[in-house]
């Protein structure tokens, strides 16, 4: 796998899609030797099921193990920390990680519990898990979900977990932008694996997931939440922490470099009913067997337009879906491929959120 690759896989087997990623991959070119110390570190932020779309699915960490293990890597351990005032062993317990250290033998490391070294760059100090910075291969688990106070969190975010609470509560103090981006010139993955399976709408503790059964993953943490942001309809300017790790050299926003390889396309299975806040913006789609990663991409775009009130400006309901398939209809719009018979249609399969708003403020004027 290149730096500038980028990997997706769509469906609703979280492992399965994880070990046809890690195949794509091809770990071993990427991991110096068999013996090399692995830390796996998911998104565990509060102690409520991944259903709820904010905690990394504890399936693709156990597809990770096993295919490492299958290949003879043992020096693995899965490392994180709540955020704080909530306890990462409660997380640990309700994901069932107890479980899963002791069937696969591995270690389970809670960084509340860590030592820590201080670190000072970019005029700023923090304590960092002396278990992340001393492993030799980072793979970061994050949820690709809305943040209330970031916009978004993804790859560079959730590196946040490998603090003490202390820096964690300095970050907070600072900003976050500034700081999530030095702590990753610190350490930053070595792969990322993005958990993009039903991610929430806009709080980082879940409550209104958004179903779009999609995995990607890469090497460059900057790139892979450059795409991420895209997806979900943000330009760079609306999450300040992705530019700013640029700019510290942690990796490149520029997708057009990037190499998108795509292992399958999405397929129509159901789309769980939209619950929330997710409800409200599904009223102004007109589905027919709509792919997950295309309506939840549009879910994502109606958000925004929603955030600097252009939803009310949408007259017409938006078509999306295969049932659009050869369907010729003047009067309608539509976003995908599958709708390119209508008056006006969006081209992309899924397109990315980015687009659709785009899209839609030109339909609307
Ligand atoms: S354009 Fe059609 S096939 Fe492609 S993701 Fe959207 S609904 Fe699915």
């Amino acid at each position: 796998m290149n730096k500038q690759d980028i990997i997706s896989v769509y469906g609703s087997n979280p492992s399965k899609m994880t070990k046809a990623l890690l195949e794509a991959i091809d770990i071993d070119s990427l991991l110096p030797n068999k013996a090399s110390s692995i830390a796996l570190k998911p998104n565990l932020v509060v102690a409520s099921s991944a259903d709820g779309g904010a905690t990394t699915h504890p399936e693709i960490v156990i597809a990770i193990i096993e295919f490492l293990q299958q290949r003879g890597y043992y020096n693995i351990s899965i490392v994180e920390s709540a955020w704080i005032g909530d306890s990462t062993k409660k997380g640990f317990k309700v994901h069932g990680y107890y479980d899963i250290s002791d069937t696969y033998n591995v270690a389970l490391i809670d960084v509340k519990d860590d030592e820590y070294s201080t670190k000072t760059i970019h005029n700023v100090t923090m304590e960092v898990s002396k278990a992340i910075l001393n492993t030799d291969f980072l793979i970061n688990l994050p949820v690709l979900k809305g943040h209330c106070q970031t916009n978004m969190t993804c790859a560079l975010k959730n590196m946040k977990g490998c603090l003490s609470d202390r820096s964690k509560r300095l970050f907070h103090t600072l900003g976050l932008h500034h700081p999530i981006a030095a702590l990753n010139a610190v350490r930053t993955a070595d792969l990322v694996i993005v958990d993009s399976l039903n991610g929430d709408l806009d709080f980082e503790e879940g409550g209104n997931p958004v179903q779009t059964n999609r995995m990607f993953a890469a090497r460059d943490s900057v790139l892979v939440d450059t795409y991420a942001a895209s997806l979900i309809g943000f330009e760079l300017e609306d999450i300040p922490y992705i530019t700013k790790a640029r700019e510290m050299k942690v990796g490149s926003t520029d997708l057009s470099q990037a190499h998108f390889i795509q292992l399958n396309e999405p397929s129509d299975e159901e789309v769980a009913k939209p619950t929330g806040a997710v409800a409200y913006l599904s009223k102004h789609i007109e589905p027919l067997s709509a792919c997950s990663a295309c309506y939840g991409n549009l879910i994502h775009a109606l958000k925004r337009l929603d955030e600097v009130d252009r939803l009310q400006d949408i007259k017409r309901p938006i078509c999306i879906g295969q049932g659009y398939k050869g369907v010729v209809d003047s009067t309608k719009i539509g976003v995908g491929i599958c709708t390119k018979g209508l008056g006006k249609s969006l081209k992309g399969c899924p397109p990315k959120a980015l687009d659709m708003i785009s899209f839609l403020k030109e339909m609307n004027g």
